[in-house]
């Protein structure tokens, strides 16, 4: 067991982790980045990334994010095979923090980039059919499915915004909800009865994902919620939208958060109410949820950090120099 000791501690190793370590590492803040579970984030379990800045061709998930990660080392961050269990926000800066190994992490600032993970039904061929047709982003994948049949699974506000920009590229959307009514706005409802590219498929419940000879997703197996009747749907692609978990459960009540467990900051900054504790990405984002909204988001909580830290340098020296 051992003791870090850091200007900066960045929790998490999504695009927001890693971005906020670029910076900080070229500020001189030697940060260190602890990678919890999934070291790489959400991007790591998905296959085609067309829309991150710098790349003509569609480039895989996980190799952006080794290439991420490597951009952080190069610059000098430390990163850590570990994950933080618990944290001391409450006496403020320098901030601790143990890890799953046992060590302890001392640091002037902190950054929580812990992002947050979609829900699944945990239905079979879910997860295997993952990036083969299943997806849980129809933002990042939707593009993929241009003037194909699609199916959209949920009943909230998630799942009738996928379903209408879906519409964007497919002219056959099916909403397919276990119950007979909506849990979305009424506003989004409206959207989506009036449109004609949208279909709702009530009172059914989705059994599997099924594969087709070539191994992509074929069609869905569904059975009525109210009657027991087995059916089926065919489609090209599937996006589950039933929600998704920021991974906050660390912060409860020492950091205040929304209803639905995302971590608030000021708007517009990646400031929480803890001065020299920053959020950024997904934990703090239920609206856009790209890699490329949480690497800005990192960057500048690593700015906003630089700024605290020099700061309070400068308020030492200015009560040295009065002594
Ligand atoms: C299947 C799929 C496909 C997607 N496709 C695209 C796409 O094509 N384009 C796009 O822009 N976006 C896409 N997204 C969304 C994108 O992946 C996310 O918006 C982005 O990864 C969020 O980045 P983040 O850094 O905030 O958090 P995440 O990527 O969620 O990373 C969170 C990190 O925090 C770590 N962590 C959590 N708890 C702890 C802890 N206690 N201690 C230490 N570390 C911890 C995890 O190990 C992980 O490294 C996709 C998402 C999914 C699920």
């Amino acid at each position: 067991m051992a003791t870090h000791t850091t200007k900066m501690l960045i929790i998490g190793s999504g695009p927001a982790g890693y971005s906020a370590a670029i910076y900080a590492a070229r500020a001189m803040l030697e940060p260190i980045v602890v990678q919890g579970l999934q070291p790489g984030g959400q991007l790591t379990i998905t296959t085609d990334v067309e829309n991150y800045p710098g790349f003509r061709d569609v480039v895989q998930g996980p190799w952006l994010m080794q290439e991420m990660q490597a951009q952080a080392e190069h610059v000098g961050t430390r990163m850590m095979w570990d994950t933080i269990v618990t944290v001391d926000l409450e006496h403020g800066s320098p901030f601790r923090a143990i890890g799953d190994s046992g060590d302890e992490y001392i640091a002037d600032c902190l950054v929580i980039c812990t992002g947050a993970q979609a829900k699944w039904l945990g239905a079979p061929g879910e997860m295997e059919l993952g990036g083969k047709g299943v997806s849980a982003c129809a933002t990042c994948d939707g593009f993929f499915y241009r003037g194909k049949t699609v199916a959209v699974i949920g009943g909230g506000n998630t799942a009738v915004e996928e379903a209408l920009y879906l519409t964007n590229h497919s002219d056959n959307v099916t909403l397919i909800h276990r119950r007979d009514s909506l849990r979305a706005e009424k506003i989004l409802q409206e959207r989506l009865f009036a449109n004609p590219k949208i279909s709702v498929v009530w009172n059914k419940a989705v059994d599997s994902f099924e594969a087709g000879a070539n191994g992509m997703l074929h069609h869905l197996a569904l059975t009525d919620t109210v009657t027991g009747e087995a059916s089926t749907l065919e489609v090209d692609g599937a996006f589950v939208a039933i929600g998704h978990a920021p991974a906050t459960s660390l912060f409860v009540d020492k950091l205040p958060m929304d209803e639905n467990g995302y971590l608030l900051t000021d708007p517009g900054t990646p400031k929480t109410v803890i001065p020299g504790v920053f959020a950024a990405g997904d934990v703090t984002d239920h609206v856009y949820r790209q890699a490329v909204t949480a690497a800005g988001m990192g960057c500048m909580a690593a700015l906003d950090g630089e700024r605290f830290l020099a700061e309070r340098e400068y308020a030492v020296q200015e009560a040295e120099a009065a002594e």
